[in-house]
């Protein structure tokens, strides 16, 4: 096998240590290039920054993951002067956001503060002139483009991005990416999304160490499930299979400066 693929959004300090291993050693033996490490919170970028020290196939990105509670002011401040002092070791600001899944679970949940913290992670990012990797979807889309558009963020990362017609077509209007996971395998709307959005600003991702299900029931997230992905997204998007290979790998080095990382 030697069709490079990137994985543009994994967990990887998340894994138990052993299936961490596992991943690790089998990067040259699936063509992994590299892999996009989102960070949940501080101690989260820590660890992706240590792994980056021990394989530089692991790029690293610093963030708070906005499906919990709001971090403390003092977390807050040591993200950001991380952000500012590793700015040289990490390909992006992520995974930031708005919380979804928790706020559908307690409806009064106020956002103006998660729109808060968002917003100081845009201007770091602006500042350093990283790109951003989100987590927004459904009706947080509109807020964050506001977001993004009134900093002029032009890279921006929606990841595994589920969303209305109209929020697509602003997605795709201002530039953005996306990207597609395995559940591409079972989810028609992740069909539908790949059919609507341009290839130059589609990427691939697992989400690892998230369980995916179908074809992949009780599997652990492997980031060589993309090689499945791509297959798919070539047959959606009727192009031969090394062109989108290609075409892939590239939106995601062009994305993250990875050749000049
Ligand atoms: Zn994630």
């Amino acid at each position: 096998m030697n069709q490079q693929i990137i994985d543009a959004h994994i967990h990887l300090d998340l894994y138990k240590t052993e299936d961490r291993e596992v991943i690790l050693h089998d990067l040259d033996k699936y063509s992994i290039n590299s892999l996009i490490s989102v960070s949940k919170n501080y101690q989260s970028s820590l660890a992706n920054l240590k792994l980056y020290e021990n394989n530089n196939k692991v790029k690293p990105a610093i963030g708070f993951h906005p499906e919990q509670s709001l971090p403390s002011e003092e977390e807050l401040g040591d993200l950001l002067q991380l952000l500012e002092n590793k700015h040289d070791q990490i390909v992006a600001v992520g995974e930031v956001g708005l919380p979804y899944y928790v706020k559908q679970e307690k409806k009064q949940l106020p956002l103006k503060p998660y729109m808060e913290l968002l917003e100081a992670f845009i201007v770091q990012a602006a500042k350093l002139d990283k790109p951003i990797i989100l987590h927004a979807i459904y009706e947080h889309t509109a807020i964050v483009c506001d977001l993004l558009e009134k900093h002029t963020i032009k890279k921006a990362h929606f990841h595994w991005y589920k969303g209305d017609k109209k929020s697509i077509e602003r997605l795709a209007r201002n530039g953005y990416f996306v990207s597609i996971t395995p559940d591409i395998f079972y989810k028609e709307r992740t069909e539908k999304l790949v059919r609507q959005f341009p290839i130059e600003q589609l990427m691939v991702e697992t989400d690892g160490p998230w369980p995916f299900v179908g074809i992949f029931t009780s599997k652990m997230t492997h980031p060589k499930m993309i090689h499945q992905t791509m297959r798919k997204i070539a047959c959606i998007k009727r192009l031969n299979l090394l062109e989108t290979y290609e075409l892939l790998f590239n939106n995601t080095q062009a994305f993250f400066n990875l050749d000049s990382f």
